[in-house]
C-alpha cells in the first residue's frame, strides 16, 4: 500500500516486518466484539488514541508479515489481493502494491522460501496468487515457496465451510486451490516448526483449525496472534465473544488463556490486525487490568 506504513522489528536473529495492505479501517466495535459499545471503547483511555477514534469506533489495519532470518524469508498470511471482487466494498478491487512493498525490504517474490497461513479467510491468503493479466489465472505470487496450510484448516474448508451459509468460497478458488493445484502446499500439524526458532501453536475457535506464530531467538520472544484477537480491546476482556469466532465459546477460552500466557512475560505481540503500533506488550496495569502497551506508548 505505502513504503511509509512499514515497520520492522527485530527479535534475536529474526527480523519481523510489516506491510499493510489496509490501513486504519474504522468500524463499530460489535464487528470486533458483538456485546462491546462504543461508550466501553471510550472509557479505556488507553486504546485512545491510536486504537480508537473519539466516538469509540474501532480502528484498524488489514496486513501481512515477513520474516527473516539468516537463511530464511517467510511471509506470513497474504493480506486480500489486488483487483478481487470481495462482499464488501472496502476489499474489492484493491491496488496492487504489495510486491512494491516487499521489494523495498530487499525481498523479489522468487526469494520467499516459506508462505504461512494462520488460517483461511480471504484476508489470510489473498497474495498467495496473483491474477495473470493474459489469461486471468490465478497463479503462485511466490513461485519458490512451500506454502503451509494447517491441516485441521484446510479440511474444515473442503468438508464444511465452503458450503455453509456463511462463507463465500470465492477466495479459496483464487487463492488456496491454484496453489493446491500447483503441488505448493504442505499441510501441517498445529505445532509445526517452521524454521529453527518459529513455530505455530494451535488457537482454534475463530476458525476451526486455526494456527499462530511464536518466535524465539537469542533469549528474545514474540508472537504474532493471527486472528485469535482483532483488536487490542480484546485483552482486556478476552473472555467476551468475538464476533468472527465460528465457535465462540473456544475461541474465547483461547484468548484468555493466551492473553494468560504472555502478560507480563516480556513477549512482543504483534496483532494481526492491530494498527500503528502494532507491535508491544500485555501489561497489568496499577488499577490491575490488562492492557496493551504498544511500542512507543508511554506507561501507566
Ligand atoms: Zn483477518
Amino acid at each position: 500500500m505505502a513504503r511509509e506504513h512499514i515497520r520492522s522489528w527485530q527479535v534475536g536473529d529474526v527480523k519481523v516486518s510489516r506491510i499493510v495492505e489496509i490501513w486504519d479501517f474504522q468500524d463499530d466495535i460489535h464487528m470486533a466484539m458483538p456485546d462491546a459499545t462504543p461508550g466501553e471503547v471510550k472509557a479505556l483511555d488507553w486504546l485512545h488514541p491510536h486504537y480508537a477514534t473519539p466516538e469509540g469506533r474501532m480502528r484498524m489495519n488489514f496486513q501481512a508479515f515477513v520474516l527473516q532470518t539468516p537463511e530464511r524469508t517467510i511471509v506470513i498470511d497474504t493480506c486480500i489481493g489486488a483487483g478481487r471482487e470481495r462482499e464488501y466494498e472496502v476489499f474489492t478491487d484493491l491496488p496492487e502494491g504489495f510486491l512494491e512493498d516487499l521489494a523495498s525490504l530487499g525481498i523479489e517474490r522468487e526469494d520467499v522460501d516459506t508462505v504461512f497461513c494462520t488460517h483461511l479467510h480471504f484476508d489470510h491468503v489473498g497474495w498467495n496468487t496473483y491474477k495473470d493479466r493474459e489469461t486471468g489465472e490465478y497463479r503462485p505470487t511466490f513461485p519458490n515457496a512451500r506454502y503451509l496450510f494447517g491441516k485441521t484448516e484446510y479440511e474444515a474448508w473442503q468438508n464444511d465451510l465452503r458450503h455453509d451459509d456463511h462463507h463465500d468460497d470465492k477466495h479459496m478458488i483464487e487463492s488456496v486451490d491454484p496453489i493446491v493445484a500447483a503441488g505448493l502446499v504442505d499441510f501441517i500439524d498445529t505445532d509445526h516448526e517452521i524454521a529453527p526458532g518459529i513455530h505455530a501453536e494451535p488457537s482454534h475457535g475463530h476458525t476451526p483449525g486455526h494456527i499462530h506464530v511464536v518466535i524465539e531467538s537469542r533469549g528474545e520472544r514474540a508472537v504474532i496472534t493471527g486472528d485469535l484477537m482483532h483488536h487490542p480491546m480484546q485483552c482486556a476482556m478476552p473472555h467476551r465473544h468475538a464476533t468472527f469466532d465460528m465457535d465462540r465459546e473456544k475461541g474465547s477460552a483461547t484468548r484468555q488463556a493466551f492473553v494468560d500466557t504472555y502478560r507480563d512475560s516480556g513477549a512482543l505481540v504483534i496483532g494481526m490486525h492491530f494498527c500503528e503500533p502494532t507491535a508491544g506488550h500485555f501489561v497489568t496495569a496499577s488499577d490491575g487490568e490488562t492492557w496493551f502497551r504498544g511500542l512507543g506508548i508511554a506507561d501507566r
